[in-house]
C-alpha cells in the first residue's frame, strides 16, 4: 500500500514537472527582446542564380502574390531553366542516369510541404506547395508524390538535359562512388522571402547531389534541414552537403537561435561552426551554406568554405554578394 502511495505521489511529481516546463520554457522566452516586424519586401536566395529568383519572386509580390507567392513562384523560376545542372530536370542524374528533384515550402502559418525523389516533373515546388495547401501531410516521396502530381494535373516532362547525360556517361566511366559535394557539383536554390504584410516564406528545391544513389534524399526537402520558417522569429535556408545538413538540423538551429537573441549573422556562423564540429568524422572536402532572414529583415549569410554566393533584393535593389566563410 506504503508503495503504491509512493508510486502514485512520484507520478503526481513527474505530472507537475510536465505541467511545469512548458511555463519555464514561456519564462525564458519572454525575457527575449521582441523582434519589431519589417514590412518592406526583401527576398534572399542562394548562388547566382538566386539573382533571377529574387526578381521572380518581387514579381509575384507586384502581382498581388504574398510571401508564400514570392517563394514558390522565385525557386520555379530557377527550376524552369533547364541549363541549369543542379536545379530542375535539367539537373545532373543519379548514378542510374535517372534525375530526381527534392524540394520543399514553408509559410508563416507554419504550414510546410515537401515532396522527395520525384522525376518527370519540372516543378517539385509546386508538388510540395499541393502538399502544403491540399494534404494532410508534410511531405511525400516517390511514386506517391508523382501520383499526386498527376492528380493535381501537373502536366508530366520526358525532358533530359543533354548536358547532364553527357557528365553522367563520363562519370560511368569510373563510376567512382564518391557522395562527396563540391561547387561544380551542387547548387540548390533556397529562398527566404518577407512580403509587405511583413510575413515570412522560405522554399528551397534541388536536384541533389550529382551521381547519388538512387533513392537518396538530401536535407532540401526535409523541414528544419534545409529549410526552416517561424514567423515569429525568422526563415532559414542551407544548401551545400545535405547528409551534413540533416545531420545539424541547420536551418532550425539558425531560427532557435535568433529566437535565444543571437543576429542572423551570428546564428549562420554559429551553425556553420556546430555543423563542421558534428561532422569531424568528415575525411573529404565538402561546401554548405547558410541564409538567415529575421522577421525585422535583417539577414545573414556563411559559408563553411569560401565561394558560397548569394543574392539579397531589397530597396529596388537586387544584388549578388559573396558570404564570408569559416575556412
Ligand atoms: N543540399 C543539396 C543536397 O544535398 C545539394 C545542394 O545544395 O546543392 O541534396
Amino acid at each position: 500500500m506504503s508503495s503504491r502511495r509512493g508510486f502514485l505521489s512520484r507520478l503526481a511529481l513527474l505530472g507537475a514537472g510536465v505541467a511545469a516546463s512548458p511555463l519555464v520554457l514561456g519564462e525564458v522566452l519572454k525575457k527575449k527582446k521582441s523582434i519589431a516586424r519589417n514590412v518592406k519586401p526583401i527576398v534572399i536566395s542562394t548562388w547566382d542564380h538566386g539573382v533571377a529568383a529574387n526578381d521572380a519572386a518581387m514579381q509575384a509580390l507586384k502581382s498581388g502574390g504574398d510571401a508564400l507567392d514570392m517563394a514558390e513562384k522565385g525557386v520555379y523560376n530557377t527550376e524552369s531553366d533547364l541549363k541549369n545542372l543542379s536545379v530542375g530536370l535539367g539537373g545532373l542524374p543519379d548514378r542510374d542516369g535517372i534525375t530526381t528533384l527534392d524540394a520543399s515550402i514553408m509559410d508563416y502559418k507554419h504550414r510546410a510541404g515537401s515532396v522527395a525523389c520525384v522525376s518527370g516533373y519540372a516543378h517539385p515546388i509546386s508538388i510540395a506547395r499541393g502538399v502544403l495547401e491540399k494534404t494532410p501531410h508534410a511531405m511525400l516521396v516517390g511514386e506517391g508524390a508523382e501520383q499526386f502530381a498527376a492528380s493535381l494535373k501537373f502536366e508530366k516532362s520526358s525532358y533530359t538535359n543533354p548536358e547532364a547525360q553527357k557528365a553522367w556517361k563520363e562519370w560511368l566511366k569510373t563510376s567512382e562512388y564518391k557522395p562527396i559535394i563540391n561547387i561544380e557539383n551542387h547548387d540548390t536554390i533556397g529562398l527566404l522571402a518577407q512580403d509587405s504584410k511583413g510575413q515570412l516564406a522560405g522554399a528551397c528545391t534541388t536536384s541533389g547531389l550529382a551521381f547519388k544513389m538512387h533513392g537518396r534524399v538530401g536535407d532540401s526537402p526535409i523541414i528544419g534541414a534545409g529549410l526552416y520558417v517561424d514567423n515569429e522569429i525568422g526563415a532559414a535556408t542551407c544548401t551545400g552537403l545535405g547528409e551534413t545538413v540533416i545531420r545539424s538540423c541547420t536551418s532550425f538551429l539558425v531560427v532557435e537561435l535568433m529566437r535565444q537573441g543571437a543576429s542572423p549573422q551570428e546564428a549562420c556562423e554559429e551553425a556553420i561552426k556546430r555543423l563542421y564540429a558534428n561532422n569531424s568524422f568528415m575525411t573529404d572536402e565538402y561546401q554548405v551554406g547558410v541564409l538567415a532572414l529575421r522577421a525585422d529583415g535583417e539577414f545573414g549569410a556563411f559559408g563553411l568554405r569560401k565561394g558560397f554566393t548569394y543574392a539579397i533584393c531589397q530597396n529596388g535593389q537586387n544584388e549578388l554578394r559573396e558570404a564570408k566563410s569559416l575556412i
